[in-house]
């Protein structure tokens, strides 16, 4: 039917694209206004060792729950921040609080290392490195308690650029990892050249284990390589027992999914961490 009205179907789609740009607009709107209010918050999902259960790590996701619109998921806020350009804002708040919360626990005596989702926009800020630098050096937090989860498209960029800048935070003493790891369209040659210290293999390889042969497949390799190259490994999404056993047998070092808890609010995660076994490392 569209294809059949020619050169005229661009009127058929004008009001929808419309509807959408104005929701983008309303979108990006209720971001800011959210942000004003304080009704952004961060949620804590840890990374437990697969050879004894001890917690490794956690990753700050955000949430946000809106006066109107209700529980936004990040799958469809995030986007729509990084096309408006809000997400370097967005990023710089949740940089403050998960450092803040980060610096609480190194102070109580029950350090977590805390990882962050940094999106392109906003790793190529000019000041990216410099901010990142001042918020740990002002909280007082221990940088390696700092971990900056990088996607393979911030990798694949200006690669002098993103060289030098990788190199100028593991200087500081962050750690690096590479998040979504085999989604991306990046070479291999950068886990060589590039100082970083984890590789999360994603979700969508997991959930297949341990009956898909591609996925074993795959998983397996990364845990390997991993281990040539002297990286730690995280196995995003899991969620059965079968598929935390596979990993284990694989010799994967942790994992991070809902068998062991979803991102959980900070007292939450302190209740579920108090029940922990501690940790050798
Ligand atoms: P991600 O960084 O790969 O985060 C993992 C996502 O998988 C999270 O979704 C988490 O809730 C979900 N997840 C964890 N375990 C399981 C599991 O066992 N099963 C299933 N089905 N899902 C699991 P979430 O919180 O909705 O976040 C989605 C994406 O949004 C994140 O993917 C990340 O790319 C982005 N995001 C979240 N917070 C931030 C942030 O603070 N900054 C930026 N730039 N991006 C963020
Ligand atoms: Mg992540
Ligand atoms: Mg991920
Ligand atoms: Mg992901």
């Amino acid at each position: 039917l569209v294809k059949a009205r020619g050169r005229n179907s661009f009127r058929f789609y004008q009001p929808q694209m419309n509807v959408n740009l104005l929701s983008h607009l309303k979108m990006d709107h209720a971001m800011r206004l959210a942000m004003d209010k304080g009704l952004f918050r961060l949620h804590y999902q840890p990374q437990i060792s697969l050879a004894n259960g001890s917690l490794q790590g956690a990753e700050a996701l955000l949430r946000w729950t809106d006066d109107e619109l209700g529980v936004v998921s990040p799958g469809l806020f995030i986007p729509l921040a990084e096309a408006s350009g809000f997400i370097t804002t967005l990023g710089t708040w949740v940089l403050e609080e998960a450092v803040r919360q980060a610096t609480l626990w190194q102070n109580r005596g029950t350090p977590v290392t805390v990882s962050i989702n940094v999106s392109a926009l906003q790793f190529q800020q000019p000041d990216f490195v410099e901010t990142v630098a001042a918020v740990i050096n002002i909280a007082g937090l221990q940088p390696q308690l700092l971990e900056l989860e990088l996607t393979e498209s911030i990798l694949i960029q200006d690669a002098n650029e993103t060289l030098s800048r990788l190199h100028a935070l593991s200087q500081l003493g962050v750690a690096l990892s590479i998040d979504d790891f085999g989604t991306g369209y990046s070479s291999l040659a950068y886990l060589k050249r590039f100082p970083i210290s984890k590789l999360k293999i994603d979700r969508s390889f997991v959930t297949g284990l341990p009956d898909d042969e591609s996925d074993r497949a795959i998983v397996s390799a990364t845990v390997g390589m991993a281990r040539g190259l002297k990286l730690k490994v995280v196995a995003e999404g899991v969620e059965t027992t079968a598929q935390r056993d596979y990993l284990a047998s694989l010799g994967c070092a942790s994992f991070q999914g809902f068998l062991c808890a979803p991102g959980l609010a900070a007292d939450k995660f302190e209740e579920l961490i108090a029940s922990l076994p501690p940790s050798t490392a």
